[in-house]
C-alpha cells in the first residue's frame, strides 16, 4: 500500500497533524496501538496559539465544549489544603466572561487583546476523543487504531514501513513518501533514527491520580477555581479538574531524593482535601517531569513531532501546545512540497524552526519546576489558627505573583518566533522584547503575524492558511511581487486591510505571511529582487 505520509502514534500532535495536512488536501494514514482514546487525562490547559491553530480547521469551539462549562472561572488557587484556608488566587476569566466583557478585560490585562483566546481548560483525554471523530470524519485519512510502526527503512524517495497489527500479529508493508513519528516519549521513529535526546533529564517523581468527588464541588465556594495547588506538608501538589464536575487530578509530586510515596492513594487525596470525602479512584499514572530535547528532529524523510523529540515538566503547560505547533510547521511544508510549488529546503528547514523552540520551552517549564519546588517547602504554621498562621500565610502569599507564568505565559505561546530561519527576510528592525506573560505584538519577519479584528467576528488570522497571504495595507507597487509568485507557482491570496490600527502593528505597507501564520517578508515596496525573496521564502 502506498500513502503520501506515514504519521506513526494519533496522540494529540499525530491526530492535529492529519487533520492539519487533511485540511490542505492532503491524505495519511494514521496508526495507532490503543484502540480507544488514554482515559487518564494527562494535559489540561489548551494555550492561545494551539486554539488559533484549532481556529483555522474550525475546531475552536468544539475544543472548548470539550471542556469544562464556559462559565467556569479558570482560577488557580493557592491553598492550605483544598477545603482548608486560601492563601493566594489569581483570577483568570471564564469563555463567557471573555465575550461578555474582552473590552475591560483587556484593559486590566492587555495581554487578553492579543488573540481571540486567552485560556482554555480542556483535558487531554475529551480533547483526543473530538479530534478522533473529526478525523473518522475526513476522507483524507485512513486511521489504524490497534496497529504500530514496527520498523522502517528510508531511501531517496521515501519511506518503506512495516505496520504490525496488535490484536492478529498480522503485518503489512507501506510505502510513504514521509514518515512522522508523533510516537511519543519511547518514539520508535526517533530510535529507528538512532536520535538520541540531551538535556537536564529526569528531574524528579510524580504521580497523577485520576478521581471522582461528587462532594467536592459544591464545597468550593461562589467562585470555584479549576486548579488548586495544595501546600501542606505530607500532600503536596495539584489539584485540577477535568470536567468542572466531579473529576479531578491530583498530581502529587517527589522532589529528587524523596520517596515517592507508597500511601494508599485514597488516603493521600483525602489529606490533600483535608476531609474524608467519598472518593472513587479512576487511574493512577506514574509520570516523570524531565526537559529533554532530541539532538536531531530530521532525517531526509523522516520528521518527529510532539513528546518524540521533546520531554517537558507540566509546569507551564507546554509539552502538547509545543507539539501541535510542530504539527503545524511540518503539515505546511509537506503540502508545498507534495503540491510542487515548495522547494528543497524547505523541509529540511523543519529542525531550523522547531528545535530552537523545543529547547527554550522545554527550559522555560524546567524552570517554572526549580521554583515550584521552593514554594513546598513551607513554614512550620502554615495551618496554625492565629496571628502565627496568618504571618505564615502571608509570607508565603507574597512568592506567588511572579508565578502568573506558570498560567498564563501568553509571551512564550505567542512569542514564538522563527527570526533566524533561512526561510525568513530579515528587515533590520529591532528584536522583539521577550518576556514570559507579557506579548508585544510585532510583524517583524519570523514573528506570528498578530491578531486583530478586522470585521465582527472575523480576526485578521483567518486571512491566513492554505496558501501564502499578501496584506497590503494601502500599499502600492505589489506587482512585481505578485507576478513573481505566479511564476513560481506559489499560491498566494492578496487581502487589502483598511484598518488603522493593525496597519500600525504590522508597520510596512505589504506584508507577506505564510500558510503557518508566521511572517515571512514585508516591506512598504516590492522588493527589487521580488522573485528571490518568493524563493527564499518557499525554500527553494
Ligand atoms: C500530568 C501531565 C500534565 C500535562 N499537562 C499539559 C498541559 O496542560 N498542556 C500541555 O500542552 N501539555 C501537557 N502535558 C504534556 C502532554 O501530555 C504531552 O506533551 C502530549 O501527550 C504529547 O503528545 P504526543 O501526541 O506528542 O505524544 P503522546 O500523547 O504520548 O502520543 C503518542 C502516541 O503514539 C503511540 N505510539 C507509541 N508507539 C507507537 C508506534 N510504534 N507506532 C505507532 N504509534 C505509537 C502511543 O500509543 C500514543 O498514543 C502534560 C503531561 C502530563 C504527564
Amino acid at each position: 500500500m502506498k500513502t503520501p505520509v506515514l504519521i506513526a502514534g494519533a496522540g494529540p500532535v499525530g491526530l492535529a497533524l492529519a487533520l492539519d495536512l487533511a485540511w490542505r488536501g492532503v491524505p495519511s494514514l494514521l496508526v495507532e496501538p490503543l484502540t480507544e482514546v488514554h482515559p487518564h487525562p494527562r494535559a489540561i490547559s489548551i494555550g492561545v496559539r494551539t486554539m488559533e491553530h484549532f481556529r483555522r480547521l474550525g475546531l475552536d469551539q468544539k475544543v472548548i465544549d470539550a471542556g469544562v462549562p464556559r462559565s467556569r472561572a479558570l482560577d488557580v488557587v493557592y491553598v492550605t489544603r483544598m477545603l482548608g484556608r486560601e492563601i493566594f488566587r489569581f483570577q483568570i476569566p471564564s469563555i463567557d466572561e471573555l465575550a461578555r466583557d474582552a473590552a475591560a478585560l483587556a484593559a486590566r490585562t492587555p495581554e487578553i487583546a492579543a488573540s481571540p483566546y486567552y485560556k482554555t481548560w480542556t483535558a487531554q483525554s475529551p480533547l483526543e476523543r473530538m479530534l478522533r471523530t473529526e478525523v473518522a470524519r475526513s476522507p483524507k485519512i485512513e486511521a489504524r487504531y490497534g496497529w504500530r510502526l514496527d520498523s522502517f527503512v528510508e531511501n531517496e524517495q521515501g519511506v518503506t514501513a512495516t505496520l504490525i497489527e496488535l490484536a492478529s500479529g498480522r503485518r503489512e508493508e507501506i510505502a510513504a513518501q514521509y514518515l512522522i513519528g508523533s510516537d511519543g516519549a519511547n518514539s520508535a521513529v526517533r530510535s529507528g533514527l538512532g536520535i538520541r535526546m540531551s538535556g537536564r533529564g529526569t528531574l524528579g517523581d510524580a504521580v497523577g491520580l485520576y478521581f471522582k468527588a461528587p462532594a467536592l464541588g459544591a464545597r468550593l465556594g461562589v467562585r470555584p477555581g479549576v486548579m488548586y495547588w495544595v501546600l501542606a506538608p505530607g500532600c503536596g501538589g495539584v489539584i485540577y479538574t477535568i470536567d468542572g464536575g466531579a473529576e479531578w487530578v491530583f498530581n502529587r509530586y517527589f522532589a529528587p531524593g524523596e520517596a515517592a510515596s507508597t500511601e494508599d492513594p485514597i488516603a493521600l487525596i483525602r489529606r490533600a482535601l483535608g476531609e474524608p470525602l467519598e472518593i472513587e479512584l479512576v487511574s493512577a499514572q506514574k509520570w516523570l517531569p524531565r526537559q529533554l530535547v532530541a539532538d536531531r528532529y530530521q532525517s531526509a524523510r523522516c520528521f518527529l513531532a510532539g513528546d518524540a523529540c521533546h520531554l517537558f515538566v507540566p509546569t507551564g503547560g507546554l509539552g502538547m501546545n509545543t507539539g501541535i505547533s510542530d504539527a503545524v510547521d511540518l503539515a505546511w511544508k509537506i503540502a508545498a512540497r507534495l503540491e510542487g510549488w515548495g522547494g528543497e529546503k524547505l523541509l529540511a528547514n523543519y529542525e531550523t524552526e522547531r528545535r530552537p523552540i523545543g529547547l527554550f520551552n522545554t527550559c522555560e517549564a524546567a524552570d517554572n519546576y526549580d521554583k515550584s519546588g521552593t514554594i513546598f517547602a513551607v513554614p512550620e504554621a502554615l495551618e496554625q489558627e492565629g496571628a502565627a498562621g496568618e504571618t505564615a500565610r502571608g509570607a508565603v502569599a507574597a512568592l506567588l505573583p511572579p508565578k502568573i507564568k506558570h498560567f498564563a505565559p501568553i509571551g512564550v505561546h505567542l512569542g514564538s518566533a522563527y527570526e533566524n530561519s533561512p526561510l525568513i527576510v530579515d528587515d533590520g528592525a529591532p528584536p522583539v522584547p521577550f518576556d514570559p506573560v507579557r506579548y508585544t505584538p510585532s510583524a517583524r519577519p519570523g514573528q506570528r503575524a498578530p491578531h486583530g479584528w478586522i470585521a465582527p467576528g472575523q480576526s485578521a488570522l483567518d486571512l491566513f492558511g492554505r496558501g501564502f497571504t499578501l496584506l497590503r495595507f494601502g500599499g502600492a507597487g505589489s506587482e512585481a511581487l505578485i507576478a513573481a509568485a505566479r511564476e513560481a507557482e506559489l499560491p498566494l491570496n492578496v487581502e487589502d486591510v483598511a484598518d488603522y490600527a493593525l496597519a500600525e502593528i504590522y508597520e510596512r505597507r505589504l506584508v507577506l505571511v505564510r500558510p503557518d501564520g508566521h511572517v515571512a517578508w514585508r516591506g512598504d515596496s516590492a522588493p527589487a529582487q521580488a522573485r528571490a525573496i518568493i524563493d527564499r521564502v518557499r525554500g527553494a
